[in-house]
């Protein structure tokens, strides 16, 4: 049995520092971005304008918001324009 692992994974994944660096970047690149989306809804429900569409203003489906309680697009406009998200 192996026990002379490296204390870095990525090494065994065949990443090179470069790769795990960026892809460290990414992930807290998304993370950054969920958590903007949420404090986003969280100001929406403070200005109690939550659940409506910020494109056409009409009502985002409980089904959408069960889905995803940040989502601030309605289906319609979010089937219609891909460039708003
Ligand atoms: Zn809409």
């Amino acid at each position: 049995m192996k026990t002379d692992l490296p204390p870095l994974a990525p090494s065994s994944l065949g990443l090179t520092a470069e790769e795990c660096g960026q892809a460290a970047r990414t992930r807290l690149y998304t993370y950054a971005q969920k958590l903007a989306r949420i404090e986003a809804a969280l100001a929406r429900m403070e200005k109690g304008c939550y659940g409506f569409c910020l494109t056409c203003e009409g009502r985002i489906g409980l089904l959408r918001l069960e889905a995803d309680p940040a989502e601030a697009i309605c289906e319609t406009c979010d089937a219609g324009d891909e460039s708003v998200r």
